[in-house]
């Protein structure tokens, strides 16, 4: 072997580097047809469906895809056909359970578990009423549970108090960072670009959107691109989207379950929900992590960029009331993992797919407001459909429009 003295090793590396310097900025430099702008399950999907569609496609991410401060970040995620009198959201879960399970056989790795769902409530009501008779109508599974039933199959839940139950056996979680980490993957494999970079807009031609700037200084030239920031929306474009998108905490505690004790685990406990002004909703225990309860209702707005996640005292509290209340062998557990993540709430709880109002080249795709993870591979197909201008669903463009009204 020869040996490499310091002053030529310097040589070598410093020609080496400056190959990869120039490279680089030459690979930022090359225009692709589109570039997508986050890669969570929004910018995920919708990069993937757009390489399919054989569009060359730059995908970048600040953090990388699935990362802890993405609202796709978690580690699981609720796939759930009911969805009240939003039947649109109904239509979509249902195609969505077949894309999801055919990208598992594609990809040979499992993301859906079925799970189940309860449905909890005082007393059968107006919400309850609707989502059965849309479930009833695209024929999805679904059985009314009297509480004498309820204590009879899940003798580890306290059902007081629990007047009315729809259960939905359909219901399963999704492994969230799991499944931006495998759509990456996959977008890579099918000739997809994934830089990580912190994008901000660009030069401007007249009406147009030039490139992007990067924060590695260099700038990205494309066609068309897609902004999905999830909570990042209002940095990205603070002007356009003041008011319109409201990114809350929510605190999310996993509980340990008792030593030899798997009745509050996977696939023993299906999801759970309580529909009325107690606001909590939880999964069992999966990968043996705990069992998950989320307090809902927090309405403190959290950075996505600079907030820790750290869970407050007070919703650990929270957690830990509600857990003595109805699943009393778990309230003396304790939390063994937690997570803080941030919701984008849009003012009516649909997904925004919008064209920037100045120019005319770039889209807004987000607002998942706390039910967006499931329907990635349905609304990455329609983005990119959209971008490209095969989809022309003037019902859906009106649904997803950026709306005028804002927060308070
Ligand atoms: C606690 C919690 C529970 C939820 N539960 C469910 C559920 O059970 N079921 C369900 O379907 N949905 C649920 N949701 C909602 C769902 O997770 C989100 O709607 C969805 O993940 C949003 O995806 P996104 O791609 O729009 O945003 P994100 O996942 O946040 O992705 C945006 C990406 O853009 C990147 N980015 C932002 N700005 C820039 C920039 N300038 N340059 C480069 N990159 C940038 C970020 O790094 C990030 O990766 C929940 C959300 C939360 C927070």
């Amino acid at each position: 072997m020869r040996r490499v003295d310091r002053r030529s090793f310097l040589k070598v590396t410093g020609a080496q580097a400056a190959v990869l310097a120039l490279s680089r900025r030459a690979a930022a430099q090359s225009s692709s047809d589109v570039v997508v702008v986050g890669a969570g399950a929004f910018g995920g999907w919708t990069a993937l469906s757009l390489c399919e569609m054989g569009v060359p496609v730059t995908l970048i991410d600040a953090y990388g895809p699935g990362n802890s401060r993405a609202s796709s970040g978690g580690e699981t995620r609720q796939i759930r056909a009911g969805y009240e009198d939003r039947e649109l959201y109904t239509r979509w879960v249902l195609e969505a359970f077949g894309r999801w399970k055919a990208r598992e056989a594609e990809w040979g790795r499992r993301l859906l578990f079925e799970t189940g769902r309860l449905l909890l409530a005082p007393e059968w009501n107006h919400g309850l009423e609707t989502t059965k008779a849309a479930l009833d109508k695209y024929h999805v599974p679904n059985e009314r549970l009297s509480q004498s039933e309820l204590r009879r199959r899940y003798p580890q839940m306290n059902a007081e108090g629990v007047g009315a139950c729809l259960f939905e056996p359909t219901t399963g979680v999704l492994k969230a960072r799991e499944g931006c980490i495998a759509v990456a993957e996959a977008f890579q494999k099918k000739g997809g670009r994934f830089r990580v970079s912190r994008a901000s807009l660009g030069r401007r031609a007249g009406a147009r959107l030039a490139d992007l700037a990067l924060s590695d200084g260099t700038s990205l030239p494309a066609s068309t691109f897609v902004f999905a920031c999830g909570p990042w929306l209002g940095k990205v474009f603070p002007d356009v989207m003041r008011g319109k998108l409201f990114t809350p905490r929510r605190d999310v505690f996993f509980f340990g379950t008792p030593a030899g004790d798997d009745r509050f685990s996977y696939p023993n406990f299906p999801n759970y929900s309580e529909d009325d002004s107690l606001g909590y909703y939880g999964f069992p225990s999966f990968d043996n992590r705990g069992f998950k309860v989320c307090p809902v209702g927090e309405k403190t707005a959290f950075d996505p960029d600079t907030d820790e996640r750290l869970v407050s005292a007070y919703q650990v509290k929270r957690a830990r009331d509600y857990l003595a209340v109805r699943f009393p062998a778990l309230k003396d557990q304790p939390v063994v993992e937690t997570r803080v993540c941030q919701l984008e709430m849009s003012v009516d709880e649909h997904f925004i797919v919008d064209r920037h109002p100045a120019l005319e080249n770039v889209w807004l795709v987000g607002g998942g407001s706390g039910h967006g993870y499931k329907h990635g591979p349905v609304l990455g197909d329609y983005v990119a459909r959209r971008v490209m201008g095969q989809d022309k669903s003037p019902e859906l463009e009106t649904v997803f429009q950026l709306k005028a009204q804002t927060f308070g």
